[in-house]
């Protein structure tokens, strides 16, 4: 059975959902303002392996996942600007276009990156009428007040505001007021009052309301479409670290008090990852892109695979030499799948009954760790161990065609929440390429060795359009898949 940690209680628990074999899963999503770097990515990896376990242990996931483009105030305090809204100033552009242009491209990463799409993705600026709902019925419930910049939430009314920080309500107003850094916005009660609706002029983004024109807050998008598309209550709910004391704790605020029962059973939080032992910041110039990875000549399922080496409730650091480890390692797996499966088309060896034994050990063992609060160190381990005793086996001229693919297929079982595309490799003795198409293989990699990666993207992108053949930069060499 499935053990989770739960932020909120702060220990692992057994995860039983609302709904017998359903689980609602709701992911804060990105604010498309700007590229998603493989810090934010590493947090999408991380979720999708979570939804895939619990689709290996038999449920069937509702995954709602939120787009953010409009509401979010840079720095999540009151007094700033929506980010949102300053990127498209800056590009003279409508904020409609700069999410859409910066959704394509996280959606693009999220697919390199073999991540799962969600049930559905949800834009904030389609569901401004759920919003405005939920805010109705905080104010007719007492909550609200109203002041110069916008209708706020009254935290003190909510008797167990910041439980998820493991604080209390007049703790965390006592921290904040001593930390010299926060703005108090004009006119608030509590420090940690915040808007759900704030009142602007002008055409980008703004809607008419009873209160007055303006936009939402970024929590109460999250409140009204999660909660529109799960249900009041709902079994989990995802996000970074960087959540949990102000939007998720704001989350929870609005959306109790405006059902008055619980809002979500299971809270999620993924641990940062940090770039050579510092955490990522344009100043450092240390933030990367996926894209800027693939440039660079890397395999974008090294860095899923890198990003799984850690537990995701632990910080993560990220250098170019782990990356490149990593990137041998993958390499390492997927000839040892090659190997396997040339093994099984042959008709030498007997069976030795124990090794088919230690393949469904190591199986247990590997769902076992997952099912641990999503260990996957420690399933990748388990993953290692059999590599290297059918390598072994295999070397020494043992492994039967039986006991090969037993091991295939305990790989492919593996990589339904692996995501590495295991059954790419799972076929022996392919048969050369055509001319013209090894041709533009040869002449991407010579593009790519001259540095000249436009060119090599260009040639990439022909081959994968018209021939149907997807490559693999792999230590080896490029590996080619026809799709
Ligand atoms: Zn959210």
């Amino acid at each position: 059975m499935l053990r989770i940690y739960n932020t909120l209680t702060r220990k692992k628990q057994a995860f039983r959902p609302l709904h017998d074999d359903k689980v609602g899963l709701y992911t804060c999503g990105i604010t498309a303002y700007y590229y998603p770097h493989i810090g934010n990515m590493r947090k999408y990896v991380m979720d999708d392996v979570l939804k895939r376990v619990l689709m290996h242990d038999g449920y069937t996931v509702e995954h709602i996942e939120n787009v953010t483009d409009v509401g979010h105030l840079a720095g999540d305090a009151n007094t700033t600007d929506d980010k949102m809204r300053v990127s498209a100033e800056k590009q003279q552009k409508t904020m409609k276009q700069v999410a859409e242009f910066y959704f394509d491209i996280f959606r693009n990463d999220s697919e390199r990156l073999d991540i799962l799409p969600p049930t559905k993705f949800l834009f904030a600026s389609e569901h401004i009428g759920e919003m405005l709902e939920l805010i109705g019925k905080l104010d007719a419930r007492g909550y609200l007040y109203k002041i110069g910049s916008g209708m706020y939430f009254d935290t003190s009314k909510f008797r167990s505001y910041g439980e998820l920080t493991g604080s209390t309500f007049k703790r965390l107003n006592e921290q904040l007021r001593a930390g010299a850094r926060v703005e108090r916005v004009e006119g608030i009660k509590n420090i940690t009052d915040f808007a759900v609706w704030r009142f602007a002029e002008g055409k980008d983004m703004i809607w008419d309301s009873k209160w007055g024109r303006g936009f939402p807050g970024w929590h109460i998008e999250c409140s009204a479409m999660s909660m529109g598309a799960l249900g009041e209550q709902f079994d989990i709910h995802t996000g970074g670290v960087d959540h949990v004391a102000i939007h998720h704790s704001n989350e929870i605020a609005q959306s109790e008090a405006a059902t008055g029962h619980k809002f979500v059973d299971y809270w999620v939080h993924h641990e940062f990852l940090v770039v050579n032992g510092q955490k990522m910041s344009k100043s450092i110039g240390n933030v990367y892109t996926v894209q800027q990875i693939i440039d660079m000549g890397h395999n974008p399922l090294a860095l899923r695979l890198f990003y799984m080496s850690g537990h995701y409730r632990q910080m993560l650091n990220f250098t170019f030499e782990a990356l490149k480890n990593t990137e041998n390692t993958l390499g390492g797996i997927y000839a040892f799948i090659g190997r396997m499966a040339e093994v099984k088309n042959t008709k030498k060896n007997v069976d030795a009954p124990e090794f088919r034994k230690r393949v469904g050990e190591a199986r247990k063992a590997f769902f076992k760790s997952l099912d641990d609060d999503i260990n996957t160190p420690e399933a990748l381990a388990h993953m290692h161990a059999l590599v290297n005793e059918a390598n072994q086996r295999a070397a020494s001229g043992k492994l039967s065609r039986a006991e090969a693919m037993a091991v295939i297929k305990a790989m492919l079982d593996f990589d339904e929440v692996l995501g590495l595309r295991f059954a790419d490799h799972a076929t022996a003795n392919k048969a050369p390429l055509e001319e013209d198409i090894q041709k533009l293989v040869d002449a991407r990699e010579a593009a790519r060795k001259a540095k000249d990666f436009k060119k090599a993207d260009e040639i990439r992108d022909v081959l994968r359009q018209k021939h149907h053949i997807t490559l693999e930069d792999t230590p080896g060499g490029v590996k080619w898949h026809k799709a």
